[in-house]
């Protein structure tokens, strides 16, 4: 049984506010925001983190780089913005399915903490 919370929003079993979505992928806000806009871009398969990610089995990095731009223009940050992806515990990462937060609306500090 699988009891990841963002498979299930990727299949639409749990809500989330999606903001956009393509066949492979979906991005909704973060529960928690760190930024005015704060949207997460998962893939639909399930994939472990960065790490997990495997061109050849079909999840495609490069389609989900592409989908963060795309919600950076639709959520009208385009002209400065960060994408962070979290890698296991050390990383940060607190939910164990790939994704990429996109984040904007304000100054970003470097480094992140
Ligand atoms: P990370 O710490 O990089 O694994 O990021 C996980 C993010 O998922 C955190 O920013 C959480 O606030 C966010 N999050 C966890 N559950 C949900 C949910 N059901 N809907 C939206 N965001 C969530």
């Amino acid at each position: 049984m699988n009891e990841c919370i963002f498979c299930k929003i990727g299949s639409g079993d749990v809500p989330a506010d999606v903001v956009a979505e393509g066949t492979d992928w979906v991005a909704f806000r973060d529960l928690d925001p760190r930024a005015p806009t704060h949207v997460l871009v998962i893939s639909r398969r399930h994939v472990e983190s960065l790490d997990g990610l495997r061109g050849d089995q079909g999840e495609d990095g490069g389609v989900l780089l592409d989908a963060c731009r795309r919600v950076a223009s639709a959520t009208g940050i385009s002209g400065g913005y960060r994408v962070v992806t979290n890698v296991g515990r050390e990383g940060g990462q607190s939910v164990g399915h790939l994704h990429f937060h996109v984040l904007g609306g304000r100054q970003m500090g470097w480094p992140p903490g």
